[in-house]
Protein backbone atom coordinates (compact mmCIF):
# COMPACT_ATOMS: atom_id res chain seq x y z
CA UNK A 1 0.00 0.00 0.00
CA UNK A 2 2.61 2.40 1.01
CA UNK A 3 5.20 1.57 -2.38
CA UNK A 4 1.85 2.70 -4.58
CA UNK A 5 1.58 5.80 -2.82
CA UNK A 6 5.04 6.85 -3.06
CA UNK A 7 4.30 6.08 -6.59
CA UNK A 8 1.46 7.60 -7.44
CA UNK A 9 3.13 11.58 -5.46
CA UNK A 10 6.09 11.01 -7.50
CA UNK A 11 4.18 10.86 -10.64
CA UNK A 12 2.16 13.96 -10.01
CA UNK A 13 5.35 15.70 -9.38
CA UNK A 14 6.78 14.69 -12.45
CA UNK A 15 3.54 15.79 -14.02
CA UNK A 16 3.67 18.83 -12.70
CA UNK A 17 7.39 19.64 -14.03
CA UNK A 18 6.97 19.03 -17.01
CA UNK A 19 3.95 20.85 -18.42
CA UNK A 20 7.10 23.31 -19.46
CA UNK A 21 10.46 22.50 -20.75
CA UNK A 22 13.23 22.85 -17.84
CA UNK A 23 16.13 23.00 -19.73
CA UNK A 24 15.26 23.70 -23.17
CA UNK A 25 16.05 27.43 -22.79
CA UNK A 26 19.10 29.24 -21.91
CA UNK A 27 19.15 32.92 -20.29
CA UNK A 28 19.25 35.90 -23.36
CA UNK A 29 22.52 37.26 -21.50
CA UNK A 30 25.61 35.82 -20.08
CA UNK A 31 25.14 37.84 -16.76
CA UNK A 32 22.97 37.17 -13.42
CA UNK A 33 19.82 38.24 -14.50
CA UNK A 34 18.25 40.99 -11.93
CA UNK A 35 14.77 42.03 -12.99
CA UNK A 36 13.25 45.48 -13.26
CA UNK A 37 9.68 43.88 -14.39
CA UNK A 38 8.14 40.53 -13.99
CA UNK A 39 5.80 38.62 -15.99
CA UNK A 40 2.20 40.03 -15.78
CA UNK A 41 2.90 42.79 -13.53
CA UNK A 42 0.71 45.55 -13.93
CA UNK A 43 1.36 48.46 -16.16
CA UNK A 44 -0.47 50.79 -17.60
CA UNK A 45 -3.48 49.62 -19.67
CA UNK A 46 -1.78 46.06 -19.81
CA UNK A 47 -0.11 43.11 -18.09
CA UNK A 48 3.78 43.50 -18.92
CA UNK A 49 4.09 40.10 -21.05
CA UNK A 50 7.64 39.35 -20.57
CA UNK A 51 10.41 39.58 -18.07
CA UNK A 52 12.40 43.00 -17.98
CA UNK A 53 15.94 42.07 -17.59
CA UNK A 54 18.18 44.95 -16.02
CA UNK A 55 21.23 45.22 -18.47
CA UNK A 56 23.86 46.87 -16.05
CA UNK A 57 22.70 50.33 -16.91
CA UNK A 58 24.29 50.36 -20.27
CA UNK A 59 23.26 49.27 -23.96
CA UNK A 60 25.34 47.14 -26.13
CA UNK A 61 25.16 43.96 -24.16
CA UNK A 62 25.38 40.74 -26.52
CA UNK A 63 21.76 38.99 -26.49
CA UNK A 64 21.96 35.49 -27.05
CA UNK A 65 19.59 32.80 -28.86
CA UNK A 66 17.17 30.93 -25.78
CA UNK A 67 17.94 28.05 -28.01
CA UNK A 68 18.17 26.97 -31.75
CA UNK A 69 15.29 27.96 -34.06
CA UNK A 70 14.80 30.50 -36.87
CA UNK A 71 13.84 33.99 -36.97
CA UNK A 72 10.05 34.70 -37.38
CA UNK A 73 9.47 37.94 -37.00
CA UNK A 74 11.41 41.28 -37.21
CA UNK A 75 9.86 44.22 -36.23
CA UNK A 76 11.43 47.55 -36.05
CA UNK A 77 8.94 50.25 -35.14
CA UNK A 78 9.67 53.94 -32.58
CA UNK A 79 7.46 52.99 -30.40
CA UNK A 80 6.46 49.74 -28.38
CA UNK A 81 9.26 47.13 -28.09
CA UNK A 82 11.77 48.88 -30.70
CA UNK A 83 13.71 46.83 -32.45
CA UNK A 84 12.74 43.62 -32.09
CA UNK A 85 13.27 40.08 -32.69
CA UNK A 86 10.86 36.80 -32.80
CA UNK A 87 12.54 33.27 -32.81
CA UNK A 88 10.02 30.21 -33.11
CA UNK A 89 12.14 27.15 -31.54
CA UNK A 90 11.02 23.57 -33.05
CA UNK A 91 9.27 22.79 -30.16
CA UNK A 92 6.54 25.41 -30.66
CA UNK A 93 7.41 28.04 -28.58
CA UNK A 94 8.08 31.70 -29.32
CA UNK A 95 11.07 33.53 -27.92
CA UNK A 96 10.85 37.76 -28.08
CA UNK A 97 13.73 39.92 -27.79
CA UNK A 98 12.74 44.22 -27.41
CA UNK A 99 13.97 47.08 -27.07
CA UNK A 100 17.37 45.97 -28.91
CA UNK A 101 20.06 48.52 -29.94
CA UNK A 102 20.87 46.16 -33.30
CA UNK A 103 21.14 43.28 -34.39
CA UNK A 104 23.86 40.87 -35.33
CA UNK A 105 25.32 41.70 -39.05
CA UNK A 106 23.46 38.84 -40.77
CA UNK A 107 20.23 39.68 -39.26
CA UNK A 108 20.96 43.69 -39.72
CA UNK A 109 21.91 43.28 -43.04
CA UNK A 110 18.48 41.59 -43.97
CA UNK A 111 16.80 44.02 -42.29
CA UNK A 112 18.56 47.18 -43.92
CA UNK A 113 17.30 45.60 -47.16
CA UNK A 114 14.00 45.66 -46.64
CA UNK A 115 14.44 49.32 -44.86
CA UNK A 116 15.98 50.50 -48.19
CA UNK A 117 13.33 48.75 -50.19
CA UNK A 118 10.53 50.28 -48.60
CA UNK A 119 11.84 53.44 -48.01
CA UNK A 120 11.34 53.52 -44.38
CA UNK A 121 12.84 53.18 -40.98
CA UNK A 122 10.24 51.51 -39.20
CA UNK A 123 9.25 47.48 -40.94
CA UNK A 124 8.11 44.35 -39.73
CA UNK A 125 9.06 41.29 -41.69
CA UNK A 126 8.14 37.57 -41.21
CA UNK A 127 10.91 35.66 -42.62
CA UNK A 128 9.75 31.52 -43.39
CA UNK A 129 11.63 28.84 -41.72
CA UNK A 130 14.53 28.24 -44.07
CA UNK A 131 15.62 32.05 -44.14
CA UNK A 132 17.36 33.19 -40.93
CA UNK A 133 18.10 29.95 -38.84
CA UNK A 134 19.75 30.14 -35.75
CA UNK A 135 21.26 28.03 -33.15
CA UNK A 136 22.14 27.72 -29.81
CA UNK A 137 24.08 30.14 -27.96
CA UNK A 138 24.23 32.60 -31.18
CA UNK A 139 24.75 35.96 -30.73
CA UNK A 140 21.72 37.68 -32.48
CA UNK A 141 21.45 41.31 -31.37
CA UNK A 142 22.99 44.04 -28.77
CA UNK A 143 20.92 44.84 -26.01
CA UNK A 144 19.27 48.72 -25.94
CA UNK A 145 16.78 51.22 -25.18
CA UNK A 146 14.29 51.41 -28.35
CA UNK A 147 10.54 52.02 -28.64
CA UNK A 148 8.90 52.75 -25.37
CA UNK A 149 11.68 52.03 -23.26
CA UNK A 150 12.69 54.30 -20.00
CA UNK A 151 15.80 53.06 -19.29
CA UNK A 152 18.53 50.43 -21.14
CA UNK A 153 17.18 46.56 -20.53
CA UNK A 154 16.00 43.32 -22.40
CA UNK A 155 12.38 42.60 -22.52
CA UNK A 156 12.58 38.43 -22.99
CA UNK A 157 9.61 37.13 -23.44
CA UNK A 158 8.25 33.52 -24.28
CA UNK A 159 4.73 32.61 -26.16
CA UNK A 160 2.92 29.05 -26.68
CA UNK A 161 2.17 28.31 -30.42
CA UNK A 162 -1.39 30.35 -29.63
CA UNK A 163 0.68 33.55 -29.00
CA UNK A 164 -0.01 33.68 -25.48
CA UNK A 165 2.93 35.04 -23.15
CA UNK A 166 4.06 32.67 -20.51
CA UNK A 167 6.13 33.27 -16.97
CA UNK A 168 9.75 32.89 -18.27
CA UNK A 169 10.50 31.36 -14.59
CA UNK A 170 8.19 28.50 -15.44
CA UNK A 171 10.58 27.17 -18.02
CA UNK A 172 13.56 27.41 -15.30
CA UNK A 173 14.93 31.12 -15.13
CA UNK A 174 16.34 31.40 -12.13
CA UNK A 175 16.42 34.87 -10.11
CA UNK A 176 17.39 34.99 -6.66
CA UNK A 177 14.76 35.94 -3.96
CA UNK A 178 14.17 35.30 -1.05
CA UNK A 179 11.90 38.28 0.13
CA UNK A 180 8.64 38.15 1.05
CA UNK A 181 5.66 40.50 -1.29
CA UNK A 182 5.01 43.31 0.52
CA UNK A 183 1.98 44.96 0.89
CA UNK A 184 1.15 48.95 1.27
CA UNK A 185 -2.58 49.46 1.17
CA UNK A 186 -5.73 47.89 1.91
CA UNK A 187 -8.94 48.21 0.94
CA UNK A 188 -12.34 47.12 1.66
CA UNK A 189 -15.16 47.75 -0.61
CA UNK A 190 -19.34 47.80 -0.64
CA UNK A 191 -20.33 45.54 -3.43
CA UNK A 192 -24.18 47.64 -3.42
CA UNK A 193 -26.27 50.03 -1.79
CA UNK A 194 -26.92 47.55 0.85
CA UNK A 195 -23.28 46.91 1.76
CA UNK A 196 -21.34 48.48 4.66
CA UNK A 197 -17.82 48.91 6.38
CA UNK A 198 -17.82 51.02 9.38
CA UNK A 199 -21.10 51.91 8.46
CA UNK A 200 -20.39 53.68 5.28
CA UNK A 201 -21.34 52.76 1.93
CA UNK A 202 -18.16 53.80 -0.04
CA UNK A 203 -14.46 52.38 -0.83
CA UNK A 204 -12.32 52.10 2.69
CA UNK A 205 -9.23 52.33 3.49
CA UNK A 206 -7.86 50.03 6.55
CA UNK A 207 -5.22 50.34 8.12
CA UNK A 208 -2.29 48.24 7.87
CA UNK A 209 -0.27 47.04 10.75
CA UNK A 210 3.17 45.37 9.86
CA UNK A 211 3.81 42.05 12.13
CA UNK A 212 7.57 41.75 13.28
CA UNK A 213 7.56 38.44 11.25
CA UNK A 214 6.68 40.35 7.67
CA UNK A 215 2.82 39.29 7.94
CA UNK A 216 0.27 42.02 8.03
CA UNK A 217 -2.97 42.75 9.90
CA UNK A 218 -5.93 45.61 10.39
CA UNK A 219 -7.73 46.64 12.99
CA UNK A 220 -11.27 45.31 13.64
CA UNK A 221 -13.62 46.26 10.76
CA UNK A 222 -17.46 46.23 11.34
CA UNK A 223 -19.46 45.48 8.32
CA UNK A 224 -22.76 43.95 6.78
CA UNK A 225 -23.75 42.46 3.21
CA UNK A 226 -21.76 41.88 0.21
CA UNK A 227 -17.78 42.76 0.06
CA UNK A 228 -15.24 42.72 -1.15
CA UNK A 229 -11.14 43.62 -0.64
CA UNK A 230 -8.56 45.18 -2.85
CA UNK A 231 -4.53 45.18 -2.21
CA UNK A 232 -1.50 47.31 -3.53
CA UNK A 233 1.44 44.68 -3.45
CA UNK A 234 4.77 44.37 -4.71
CA UNK A 235 7.72 41.93 -4.47
CA UNK A 236 11.22 42.87 -3.98
CA UNK A 237 13.96 40.43 -5.44
CA UNK A 238 17.23 39.87 -3.76
CA UNK A 239 19.55 41.87 -6.33
CA UNK A 240 17.32 44.56 -7.09
CA UNK A 241 15.44 47.63 -5.04
CA UNK A 242 12.69 47.34 -8.34
CA UNK A 243 9.03 46.87 -6.98
CA UNK A 244 8.47 43.95 -9.28
CA UNK A 245 5.05 42.12 -9.12
CA UNK A 246 3.56 39.49 -7.23
CA UNK A 247 2.90 35.97 -8.80
CA UNK A 248 -0.33 34.85 -7.17
CA UNK A 249 -2.70 36.10 -4.88
CA UNK A 250 -5.20 33.78 -3.00
CA UNK A 251 -8.33 34.79 0.27
CA UNK A 252 -9.90 33.00 2.34
CA UNK A 253 -13.03 33.38 4.55
CA UNK A 254 -12.64 31.81 8.11
CA UNK A 255 -10.05 29.27 6.55
CA UNK A 256 -12.04 28.54 2.75
CA UNK A 257 -10.60 29.94 -0.24
CA UNK A 258 -12.67 32.30 -1.68
CA UNK A 259 -10.51 34.12 -4.12
CA UNK A 260 -7.43 32.94 -6.70
CA UNK A 261 -5.22 34.95 -8.87
CA UNK A 262 -3.00 33.30 -10.71
CA UNK A 263 -0.31 34.81 -13.30
CA UNK A 264 1.04 32.12 -14.92
CA UNK A 265 0.03 32.94 -18.65
CA UNK A 266 -2.83 35.43 -20.86
CA UNK A 267 -3.37 36.34 -24.05
CA UNK A 268 -3.15 39.24 -25.49
CA UNK A 269 -7.03 39.70 -26.26
CA UNK A 270 -7.25 40.14 -22.70
CA UNK A 271 -4.80 42.40 -21.02
CA UNK A 272 -6.55 45.74 -21.51
CA UNK A 273 -9.16 43.98 -18.75
CA UNK A 274 -6.45 44.73 -16.41
CA UNK A 275 -8.53 48.14 -16.19
CA UNK A 276 -11.01 46.16 -14.59
CA UNK A 277 -8.72 44.05 -12.30
CA UNK A 278 -7.37 47.28 -10.71
CA UNK A 279 -9.47 49.98 -8.86
CA UNK A 280 -9.03 52.54 -12.01
CA UNK A 281 -10.90 55.15 -10.09
CA UNK A 282 -8.18 54.99 -7.62
CA UNK A 283 -5.07 54.24 -9.97
CA UNK A 284 -6.21 57.92 -11.99
CA UNK A 285 -6.52 59.80 -9.09
CA UNK A 286 -3.95 58.67 -6.49
CA UNK A 287 -1.72 56.69 -8.80
CA UNK A 288 -1.60 53.82 -6.50
CA UNK A 289 -2.72 49.93 -7.66
CA UNK A 290 -5.71 48.20 -5.85
CA UNK A 291 -5.92 44.54 -7.11
CA UNK A 292 -9.52 43.84 -6.51
CA UNK A 293 -9.86 40.55 -4.95
CA UNK A 294 -13.58 39.90 -6.22
CA UNK A 295 -14.60 39.77 -10.08
CA UNK A 296 -17.38 42.45 -11.42
CA UNK A 297 -19.56 42.29 -14.31
CA UNK A 298 -18.59 42.21 -17.74
CA UNK A 299 -14.67 40.72 -16.53
CA UNK A 300 -13.49 38.16 -18.80
CA UNK A 301 -9.77 37.74 -17.87
CA UNK A 302 -8.89 34.40 -17.36
CA UNK A 303 -6.65 34.60 -14.52
CA UNK A 304 -9.09 34.09 -12.05
CA UNK A 305 -9.13 30.50 -10.33
CA UNK A 306 -11.32 28.98 -7.63
CA UNK A 307 -13.60 32.24 -7.20
CA UNK A 308 -16.41 31.52 -5.44
CA UNK A 309 -19.28 34.04 -5.25
CA UNK A 310 -17.37 36.52 -7.47
CA UNK A 311 -14.96 36.75 -4.54
CA UNK A 312 -17.30 38.76 -2.28
CA UNK A 313 -18.13 37.91 1.23
CA UNK A 314 -21.41 37.75 2.96
CA UNK A 315 -21.22 39.63 6.36
CA UNK A 316 -24.17 38.97 8.72
CA UNK A 317 -24.95 40.57 11.76
CA UNK A 318 -23.47 39.63 15.03
CA UNK A 319 -20.87 37.60 13.52
CA UNK A 320 -17.08 37.45 13.60
CA UNK A 321 -15.04 36.36 10.57
CA UNK A 322 -11.47 36.34 9.37
CA UNK A 323 -10.47 37.47 5.86
CA UNK A 324 -7.04 36.55 5.00
CA UNK A 325 -4.84 37.04 2.36
CA UNK A 326 -1.68 35.24 0.75
CA UNK A 327 0.32 36.83 -1.05
CA UNK A 328 3.20 34.69 -2.75
CA UNK A 329 6.19 35.63 -5.38
CA UNK A 330 7.31 33.55 -8.34
CA UNK A 331 9.34 31.47 -5.70
CA UNK A 332 6.43 31.00 -2.87
CA UNK A 333 7.90 33.62 -0.68
CA UNK A 334 4.12 34.24 1.02
CA UNK A 335 2.99 37.57 2.83
CA UNK A 336 -0.12 37.09 4.59
CA UNK A 337 -3.27 39.83 5.67
CA UNK A 338 -5.50 39.06 8.30
CA UNK A 339 -8.83 41.18 8.32
CA UNK A 340 -11.03 40.51 11.60
CA UNK A 341 -14.56 41.41 10.53
CA UNK A 342 -17.25 41.67 12.97
CA UNK A 343 -20.68 41.50 11.30
CA UNK A 344 -22.99 44.90 12.47
CA UNK A 345 -26.49 45.64 10.55
CA UNK A 346 -26.74 49.31 9.27
CA UNK A 347 -30.08 50.44 8.63
CA UNK A 348 -29.88 51.75 4.99
CA UNK A 349 -29.96 55.88 4.32
CA UNK A 350 -30.87 57.56 1.43
CA UNK A 351 -28.15 59.88 0.15
CA UNK A 352 -29.99 62.30 -2.96
CA UNK A 353 -27.45 63.02 -5.72
CA UNK A 354 -29.14 66.43 -6.96
CA UNK A 355 -26.56 65.97 -9.54
CA UNK A 356 -27.56 63.01 -11.19
CA UNK A 357 -30.41 65.20 -13.43
CA UNK A 358 -27.30 66.74 -15.98
CA UNK A 359 -25.91 63.18 -15.90
CA UNK A 360 -26.47 61.26 -19.18
CA UNK A 361 -26.85 57.72 -19.16
CA UNK A 362 -24.35 55.04 -21.11
CA UNK A 363 -25.70 51.57 -21.28
CA UNK A 364 -23.11 48.45 -21.75
CA UNK A 365 -25.81 47.27 -23.95
CA UNK A 366 -26.90 49.86 -26.15
CA UNK A 367 -25.36 52.68 -28.33
CA UNK A 368 -25.81 56.40 -27.35
CA UNK A 369 -25.29 58.97 -28.86
CA UNK A 370 -24.48 62.35 -27.13
CA UNK A 371 -24.68 66.00 -28.99
CA UNK A 372 -24.81 69.27 -28.14
CA UNK A 373 -23.51 72.22 -30.63
CA UNK A 374 -21.22 71.13 -33.11
CA UNK A 375 -19.98 68.00 -31.43
CA UNK A 376 -21.05 64.54 -31.00
CA UNK A 377 -20.35 61.67 -28.97
CA UNK A 378 -21.45 58.13 -29.45
CA UNK A 379 -20.97 54.86 -27.50
CA UNK A 380 -21.20 51.81 -29.26
CA UNK A 381 -21.93 48.44 -26.87
CA UNK A 382 -19.63 47.30 -24.76
CA UNK A 383 -17.55 50.34 -24.28
CA UNK A 384 -18.66 51.06 -20.91
CA UNK A 385 -18.16 48.08 -18.27
CA UNK A 386 -21.05 49.05 -16.40
CA UNK A 387 -24.09 50.94 -17.11
CA UNK A 388 -22.65 54.41 -16.00
CA UNK A 389 -23.83 58.06 -15.69
CA UNK A 390 -21.44 60.45 -17.21
CA UNK A 391 -21.22 64.21 -17.20
CA UNK A 392 -21.33 65.47 -20.37
CA UNK A 393 -21.21 69.60 -21.39
CA UNK A 394 -20.02 71.16 -24.77
CA UNK A 395 -18.56 75.23 -23.52
CA UNK A 396 -16.96 76.63 -27.03
CA UNK A 397 -15.42 73.82 -29.32
CA UNK A 398 -14.48 72.07 -25.60
CA UNK A 399 -16.20 69.44 -24.76
CA UNK A 400 -16.63 68.13 -21.12
CA UNK A 401 -16.79 63.91 -21.22
CA UNK A 402 -16.79 63.35 -17.20
CA UNK A 403 -13.20 62.15 -15.76
CA UNK A 404 -10.84 60.07 -17.03
CA UNK A 405 -11.82 57.98 -13.90
CA UNK A 406 -13.41 55.09 -15.45
CA UNK A 407 -12.18 52.48 -17.71
CA UNK A 408 -13.46 51.77 -21.20
CA UNK A 409 -13.44 48.75 -22.82
CA UNK A 410 -13.45 49.87 -26.45
CA UNK A 411 -12.87 53.89 -28.28
CA UNK A 412 -16.00 56.17 -28.26
CA UNK A 413 -16.08 58.44 -31.24
CA UNK A 414 -16.10 61.66 -31.25
CA UNK A 415 -17.22 64.14 -34.27
CA UNK A 416 -16.74 68.42 -35.11
CA UNK A 417 -18.89 69.64 -37.51
CA UNK A 418 -16.19 72.44 -38.98
CA UNK A 419 -18.26 74.04 -41.02
CA UNK A 420 -18.69 77.44 -39.35
CA UNK A 421 -14.40 77.55 -39.91
CA UNK A 422 -12.80 79.45 -42.44
CA UNK A 423 -11.85 76.97 -44.80
CA UNK A 424 -8.42 78.17 -45.12
CA UNK A 425 -8.15 77.30 -41.12
CA UNK A 426 -10.62 74.20 -41.35
CA UNK A 427 -6.74 72.27 -42.74
CA UNK A 428 -4.97 73.17 -39.45
CA UNK A 429 -7.42 71.93 -37.44
CA UNK A 430 -7.31 68.53 -35.44
CA UNK A 431 -8.80 67.11 -31.76
CA UNK A 432 -6.48 67.30 -29.13
CA UNK A 433 -7.55 66.13 -25.77
CA UNK A 434 -6.87 68.48 -22.50
CA UNK A 435 -4.78 66.40 -19.87
CA UNK A 436 -2.93 67.69 -16.88
CA UNK A 437 -3.41 70.35 -14.63
CA UNK A 438 -2.15 72.78 -17.17
CA UNK A 439 -5.05 71.59 -19.38
CA UNK A 440 -2.27 70.43 -22.23
CA UNK A 441 -3.89 70.07 -25.79
CA UNK A 442 -2.29 66.56 -26.96
CA UNK A 443 -3.21 65.58 -30.02
CA UNK A 444 -5.46 62.87 -31.33
CA UNK A 445 -5.47 61.14 -34.39
CA UNK A 446 -8.07 63.14 -35.82
CA UNK A 447 -9.15 62.34 -39.64
CA UNK A 448 -11.17 64.79 -42.10
CA UNK A 449 -13.99 64.19 -44.39
CA UNK A 450 -15.72 66.98 -45.65
CA UNK A 451 -16.64 69.48 -42.55
CA UNK A 452 -16.30 66.00 -40.30
CA UNK A 453 -13.20 66.01 -37.89
CA UNK A 454 -13.26 62.29 -36.38
CA UNK A 455 -11.26 60.73 -33.17
CA UNK A 456 -11.25 57.39 -31.33
CA UNK A 457 -10.17 57.52 -27.50
CA UNK A 458 -10.77 55.32 -24.82
CA UNK A 459 -9.74 58.13 -22.40
CA UNK A 460 -12.75 60.24 -20.89
CA UNK A 461 -12.27 63.83 -19.98
CA UNK A 462 -11.85 67.09 -21.78
CA UNK A 463 -11.56 67.37 -25.79
CA UNK A 464 -11.04 70.41 -28.03
CA UNK A 465 -10.51 71.52 -31.48
CA UNK A 466 -6.60 72.80 -31.78
CA UNK A 467 -5.26 74.62 -34.42
CA UNK A 468 -1.28 74.00 -35.27
CA UNK A 469 -0.38 76.70 -37.82
CA UNK A 470 3.53 76.19 -37.48
CA UNK A 471 5.61 73.50 -39.38
CA UNK A 472 8.32 71.34 -37.46
CA UNK A 473 11.58 72.81 -36.59
CA UNK A 474 14.36 70.71 -38.37
CA UNK A 475 18.88 71.27 -36.83
CA UNK A 476 21.62 69.64 -37.45
CA UNK A 477 23.58 68.13 -34.58
CA UNK A 478 26.45 67.10 -35.45
CA UNK A 479 27.78 69.19 -38.86
CA UNK A 480 26.89 72.55 -40.65
CA UNK A 481 26.41 73.13 -43.63
CA UNK A 482 29.71 72.51 -46.63
CA UNK A 483 31.58 70.72 -43.90
CA UNK A 484 34.03 67.51 -44.38
CA UNK A 485 32.46 64.58 -42.92
CA UNK A 486 34.85 62.05 -44.01
CA UNK A 487 35.82 60.84 -40.86
CA UNK A 488 32.46 61.07 -39.40
CA UNK A 489 30.69 57.11 -38.74
CA UNK A 490 26.80 59.37 -38.20
CA UNK A 491 25.12 61.82 -39.42
CA UNK A 492 23.00 63.30 -36.62
CA UNK A 493 20.04 66.17 -37.26
CA UNK A 494 17.10 67.10 -34.04
CA UNK A 495 13.80 67.23 -35.06
CA UNK A 496 10.86 68.43 -33.17
CA UNK A 497 6.98 69.51 -33.86
CA UNK A 498 5.50 71.80 -31.12
CA UNK A 499 1.95 71.25 -31.37
CA UNK A 500 0.35 68.40 -33.15
CA UNK A 501 3.27 65.89 -33.36
CA UNK A 502 5.58 64.27 -36.18
CA UNK A 503 3.99 62.07 -38.76
CA UNK A 504 6.25 61.39 -41.33
CA UNK A 505 10.03 61.93 -42.25
CA UNK A 506 12.04 61.43 -45.65
CA UNK A 507 16.01 62.03 -45.66
CA UNK A 508 17.77 61.72 -49.03
CA UNK A 509 20.96 62.46 -50.42
CA UNK A 510 21.71 63.88 -53.90
CA UNK A 511 18.08 62.26 -54.38
CA UNK A 512 18.46 59.24 -52.41
CA UNK A 513 17.11 57.73 -49.82
CA UNK A 514 18.70 57.28 -47.54
CA UNK A 515 18.09 55.32 -43.63
CA UNK A 516 17.92 57.51 -40.48
CA UNK A 517 16.68 56.12 -37.57
CA UNK A 518 14.41 57.98 -35.60
CA UNK A 519 14.45 58.48 -31.50
CA UNK A 520 11.31 60.03 -30.84
CA UNK A 521 12.93 59.94 -26.84
CA UNK A 522 15.86 62.34 -28.08
CA UNK A 523 14.12 64.03 -31.16
CA UNK A 524 16.85 62.88 -33.08
CA UNK A 525 17.68 61.00 -36.53
CA UNK A 526 20.99 59.36 -36.91
CA UNK A 527 22.13 58.09 -40.61
CA UNK A 528 25.07 55.53 -40.18
CA UNK A 529 27.58 56.21 -43.07
CA UNK A 530 28.45 52.54 -43.02
CA UNK A 531 25.22 51.64 -44.87
CA UNK A 532 27.23 53.00 -47.70
CA UNK A 533 24.37 54.80 -50.09
CA UNK A 534 26.43 57.93 -49.32
CA UNK A 535 29.37 57.35 -51.74
CA UNK A 536 29.82 60.55 -53.85
CA UNK A 537 32.58 63.44 -52.67
CA UNK A 538 29.89 65.79 -52.66
CA UNK A 539 26.88 64.94 -51.58
CA UNK A 540 23.37 67.44 -51.31
CA UNK A 541 21.37 66.77 -47.62
CA UNK A 542 17.65 66.91 -48.12
CA UNK A 543 15.49 66.44 -44.74
CA UNK A 544 11.47 66.55 -45.19
CA UNK A 545 9.44 66.26 -41.51
CA UNK A 546 5.76 66.65 -41.88
CA UNK A 547 3.24 67.13 -38.82
CA UNK A 548 0.19 65.20 -38.22
CA UNK A 549 -1.71 68.19 -39.96
CA UNK A 550 0.17 68.59 -42.88
CA UNK A 551 2.45 71.38 -41.90
CA UNK A 552 6.08 70.38 -43.86
CA UNK A 553 9.37 71.69 -43.55
CA UNK A 554 12.51 71.27 -45.60
CA UNK A 555 16.17 71.40 -44.51
CA UNK A 556 18.80 71.10 -46.76
CA UNK A 557 22.97 71.23 -46.89
CA UNK A 558 25.67 69.99 -48.34
CA UNK A 559 28.36 68.04 -46.73
CA UNK A 560 31.94 66.51 -48.61
CA UNK A 561 33.12 63.05 -47.77
CA UNK A 562 36.22 61.00 -49.37
ZN1 LIG B 1 9.14 44.68 -20.76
Amino acid sequence: MKKILLCFLLSTSLYSQSEYPQDYFREPLDITLVLSGTFAELRSNHFHSGLDIKTQRKTGLKVYTAAMGYISRIKVSHYGYGKALYITHPNGYTTVYGHLKKFSPKIEAYIKDCQYEKESYEVEMFPNNTELLVDTNEIIAYSGNTGGSGGPHLHFEIRDNAERPINPMLFGINIKDSKKPFISSVYAYPKDKNSFINGKNKRIPLRLIPKKNGDYKVEKITAYGNIGFGVVSYDKQDLAPNNNGVSNISSYLNGNKVFEMDFKRFSFSETKHLNRYVDFELWKTKKTRSQKLFVEENNPLSIYKNVVDDGYIKVEDSTSSVYRVDIKDFKGNTSELEIPIIGKAKVLEIEVDSSATEKRLIKNQETTTLKERNTQVTFYPNTVYDDILVDFKVSGDTIHLHKDVVPLQKNFVINYDIGNYKDVDKSKLFIARLYGYYKKPSYVNTKRKGDTLTARSKTLGLYTLASDTEAPKIKPINFTNKKWLSKYRYLKVKISDDLSGISKYRATVNGKWILMEYDYKTNTLIHDFNDAVVTDTENNLKIIVTDNVGNSSTFEATFFRK
